[in-house]
């Protein structure tokens, strides 16, 4: 049987591992973007010399030959789903090494999982030179190609990638101006306070940010370069660099005219199944028909892209599993403040939601948590400045602990009990003053409590 993956990334690479685990069968992966898997979610730290590309690929180059995984790459520019065959390119900017690709190649069964890809809205300029987002290597480069005597980037959208790309230039001295369009930094996701709080980092590192502002126009210089954007106030501001990071989309237009069900994404099963027999869709690029309830459709992370990488390899050998994402979790870094969220917590949070939301006078670490007004059930974590166990976390949501156990055994959570006590006692008082009970923190701490808990 020859099972063919289109893209190497997360999703892709999990899924090579898992069928070659769990079988004998051909496997090739294609990428037109990089000879390797690599982690995007380091793509930042090799622009600031922290990482070099090769240390960003979790295995090394030997580890595919030896686990007969064959590597292609090349651009795929469509499939036949009728006959099997997938359509091949020469890659772009794959340099001479890379030898043309055969045109077709068959397949008996195929995971597409291609990822995602910039968002770009129809500004007019929005495909200058010198305007991009930060997706890809290749994009990597053109930041690193512009960022040589650049005197000002102007980024537009508030989102993840967006504050990654301020970090990246500033970590370069150079000048940043941040339009983000709503009137506080990506609140659509993150509940006021700790909103707020990022506003005030991204402007104590001397980002130049702009809420409640919009992109209108990039500018020409007259040789198809950007010059200088136009926000929809009428304010024109010069720079070198525009960078387009309002959030990214299912990188499927190569298939948008196929026989494929497509919605947001490609609409896959609970077994990641696509409407065509043998086709399989991973990753950024699926879209779940039936999420599990408080999940959406297409999650554009990365642990998610593991898991379905995994998964599918168990069901192309009919061993079938379904797809469960489980416990939300997700984590970033905004400049120096570390993000943590477990389980649910909204920006606009439902009737039943109720807050316990304790932040450091420094006003750069805080803890909430989300618990159920009724029955007290914990429903979720945010936190930033602070990490806490996920193990820890998940149990609790999974098991809908009560908030009142929680706050007692918030020890359990700690990576450093000695530091982060303190906002533990804090946190409790705070709960104690809202609801006149009398919570102490049990001294429950250290990795043999913690271990005892988990196999509780
Ligand atoms: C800058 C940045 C930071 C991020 N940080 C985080 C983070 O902190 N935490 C987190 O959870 N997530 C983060 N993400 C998101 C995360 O990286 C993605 O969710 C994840 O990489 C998606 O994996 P994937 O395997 O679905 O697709 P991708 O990693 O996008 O891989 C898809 C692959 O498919 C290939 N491909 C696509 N189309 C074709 C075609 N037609 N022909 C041939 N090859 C093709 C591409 O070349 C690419 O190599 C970040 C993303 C970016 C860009």
């Amino acid at each position: 049987m020859k099972i063919v993956i289109i893209g190497n990334g997360i999703s892709g690479a999990t899924a090579a591992r898992w069928l070659r685990k769990l079988g004998d069968h051909e496997i090739t992966m294609i990428s037109a973007e990089s000879d390797y898997f690599y982690s995007r979610t380091a793509l930042m730290y090799i622009y600031m010399g922290h990482m070099r590309l090769k240390e960003t690929q979790p295995y090394e180059n030997w580890f595919w030959e030896k686990n007969r995984i064959n590597l292609l790459r090349a651009w795929v520019s469509g499939v036949d789903f009728d006959n099997k065959k997938i359509k091949l390119r020469q890659a772009v900017k794959t340099g001479a090494s890379h030898p043309a690709p055969p045109p077709e190649l068959e397949y008996d069964k195929l995971i597409i999982a291609t990822g995602s890809a910039t968002n770009k809205f129809g500004w007019p300029g929005q495909d200058l030179n010198g305007a991009a987002g930060l997706y890809t290597l290749q994009d990597l480069q053109t930041m690193n190609d512009y960022s040589k005597g650049l005197k000002r980037a102007v980024i537009v959208g508030g989102g993840l990638i967006g504050i990654e790309m301020a970090e990246m230039f500033h970590s370069r001295n150079i000048p940043v101006t941040f339009l983000v369009r709503e009137k506080s930094y990506w609140n659509n996701v993150l509940p006021k306070e700790e909103s707020e709080m990022i506003n005030r980092c991204i402007l104590n590192n001397h980002i130049d940010l702009r809420l409640g502002t919009e992109l209108k126009e990039i500018v020409d210089d007259g040789n198809g370069q950007a010059s200088a954007v136009i926000t929809n106030t009428g304010e024109r501001i010069n720079c070198g660099f525009v960078g387009l990071t309002a959030g990214v989309h299912p990188n499927i237009n190569f298939l948008r005219e196929s026989e494929l069900e497509i919605g947001r994404g490609i609409k896959v099963n609970e077994y990641l199944e696509t409407n065509i027999p043998d086709v399989y869709a991973i990753g950024d690029c699926a879209e779940q028909m039936n999420p599990i309830p408080g999940r959406r459709g297409v999650e554009a992370i990365w642990y998610t892209g593991r898991m379905m990488g995994e998964n599918v390899a168990y069901n192309i050998y009919n061993k079938k599993i379904k797809y469960n994402p489980g416990i939300w979790f997700n984590s970033a870094k905004f400049f120096d403040i570390e993000y943590q969220v477990y389980g649910n917590v909204q920006a606009h949070p439902p009737e039943n939601h109720e807050s316990l939301y304790w932040e450091h006078s420094d006003g750069d670490k805080s803890i909430r948590i989300i618990f159920d007004k009724k029955n007290k059930e914990v429903l979720g974590f945010n936190l930033m400045g602070i990490r806490y166990r996920h193990e820890v976390c998940e149990k609790w949501l999974a098991e809908k602990t009560n908030i009142e156990t929680v706050l007692q055994e918030l020890g359990l959570a700690n990576f450093d009990p000695e530091f982060f006590d303190e906002y533990d006692f804090e946190l409790i008082k705070l709960y104690n003053q809202k609801t006149g009970s009398n919570l102490q923190l049990k001294k429950k701490r250290g990795l043999d409590s913690v271990i005892s808990f988990l196999k509780r």
